[in-house]
């Protein structure tokens, strides 16, 4: 390389360097981090299910941290309801390719944590001057008429605000599990706020705890299972924000736990505070962690469609004894019509059997030891899921 190639590159860099500082410092300066909230009932709800989960995540650490016992865990896909809001003239808007891009992103994110995103093609476009600014006190007008059952519902809109009228990214409603998530649409391609909600709503915290607390997390470790974000593989977090990070995504802060130890927070968690170009990465952990709570609301994410068939054929279907005792699984369906399909899997996806129910319409489950499983029926237009213990 000589002399004037060397000087063309260094120029470059500095570009570059001033470019990066710059626009992660315009970031959050106008913004509050995220205008999701976890209710105390939400919090509530996932101590309640927290020793499951445990287990979930347990297995799903190992299996995923083997390259050959990976294969064993299913992707899953969440279907995506795209609502696009315009002005009353239908200019405006998130464009299609803007979307397709944050897709993909959210499918590259998600990888590891085997969980992908698909979009249903029918975007559902809002021409309506009134919704263009958003207030998050606006929810249930908008959603009243626009809102797909079956799906994961995102709302793009040009301005986006809290009740307090501060301009925010996004916020998931994660209070009625109603699967609803809103983002503006300058920060839909930003590549963290997106996958940020979704954490919220397959029940991830903020590393630095619930909303805006301040943590009482510790910087050893010691409580890091109840408090703070209640996942150990994500460092205490002082709740990061321009105050304790540099323009490099680096903790510059002084601020000390309750036993004065100086915290470490991962900046580049996407459930922190650090700024929105910093977050890049779930630790193994909080994958686990979504993929186990993906099952308990899978449920609400089967197609209308098939759950109205199922209304008719699944109705009145139930599972008995549940728990299990003595071996063998009933299950009562009145009118199966056409052969009903089985699988059996834990509450992390991996397969046990499978098969067809023949007319004593009972499942052997002498070879699951015990906990708790995801009984999926199906025929060729109905699908049930349905949770058993053992
Ligand atoms: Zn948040």
């Amino acid at each position: 390389m000589n002399l004037s190639n060397l000087k063309f590159d260094a120029l470059h860099l500095a570009i570059f360097f001033l470019l990066t500082t710059l626009s992660l410092s315009s970031q959050n300066k106008n913004e509050i981090g995220c205008a999701t909230e976890t209710s105390q009932k939400t919090l509530e709800f996932y101590n309640s299910i927290r020793s499951e989960l445990k287990i979930s995540e347990k297995n799903f650490m190992s299996k995923s941290a083997s390259s050959k016992e990976a294969h064993d865990i299913q992707f899953e896909e969440i279907p995506i309801k795209a609502h696009i809001i315009r002005n009353s003239n239908g200019n405006s808007g998130l464009s299609t390719e803007e979307l397709h891009q944050s897709i993909n992103n959210l499918n590259e994110t998600f990888k590891e944590a085997f969980i992908q995103f698909k979009v249903n093609d029918d975007i559902n476009y809002i021409d309506d001057d009134g919704f263009c600014h958003f207030n998050k006190s606006n929810e249930k007008e908008l959603t009243a008429y626009n809102y797909a059952k079956g799906y994961l519902n995102i709302y793009f809109v040009e301005n986006l605000e809290n009740q307090a009228e501060n301009s925010i990214c996004g916020y998931a409603n994660i209070s009625e599990s109603a699967n609803l998530i809103f983002v503006k649409n300058s920060c839909v391609t930003n590549g963290s706020t997106l996958p940020h909600e979704i954490g919220h709503l397959l029940s991830l915290i903020h590393t630095h705890g619930p909303n805006d607390n301040q943590t009482t997390e510790l910087v050893d470790g010691s409580n890091c299972d109840t408090d703070g974000d209640g996942i150990c593989d994500t460092p205490a977090d002082p709740k990061l924000s321009s105050e304790n990070l540099d323009n490099f995504c680096n903790y510059v802060g002084t601020e000390t736990d309750a036993n004065g130890d100086k915290y470490q927070p991962d900046t580049r968690n996407i459930m922190s505070y650090a700024y929105k170009g910093c977050r890049t990465q779930f630790t193994s952990e909080q994958s686990a962690r979504m993929y186990a709570f993906y099952q308990y609301i899978k449920n609400s994410f089967i197609n209308p469609n098939e759950e109205d068939v199922s209304e008719e054929t699944f109705a009145s279907l139930k599972l008995y004894p549940n728990p299990v005792t003595g071996g063998l699984l009933s299950v009562y369906i009145p009118t199966a019509g056409t052969s009903v399909h089985y699988k059996i899997s834990n509450l992390y996806g991996q397969l046990f059997s499978e098969g067809v129910l023949d007319n004593t319409k009972q499942i052997d489950v002498n070879n699951l030891s015990s906990g708790a499983y995801m009984l999926t029926l199906s025929n060729e237009k109905t699908k049930v899921v349905k949770k058993f213990i053992k």
